[in-house]
């Protein structure tokens, strides 16, 4: 999908989220909240976009990017 207008300074490749390029890995939203996902944050793997939004068909397993 190619209708959105990519944000070059937010780098995505959660194609699942509603608001991620598509053929591009980028978000398109003007800016994202970040928040963490466990009490202890030692790595990335603590941390989660909070703006995610599941894309309609992504909890099928559709790709309809
Ligand atoms: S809202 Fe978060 S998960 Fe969704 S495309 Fe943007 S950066 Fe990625």
């Amino acid at each position: 999908m190619k209708n959105k207008n990519s944000n070059p300074s937010i780098r995505c490749s959660v194609t699942q989220c509603a608001y991620h390029c598509g053929d591009e890995n980028y978000c398109s939203l003007d800016k994202i909240s970040v928040s963490r996902c466990a009490a202890q944050v030692t790595d990335c793997a603590g941390t989660e976009c909070a703006s995610f939004t599941c894309r309609p068909g992504a909890k099928l397993g559709l790709n309809n990017k």
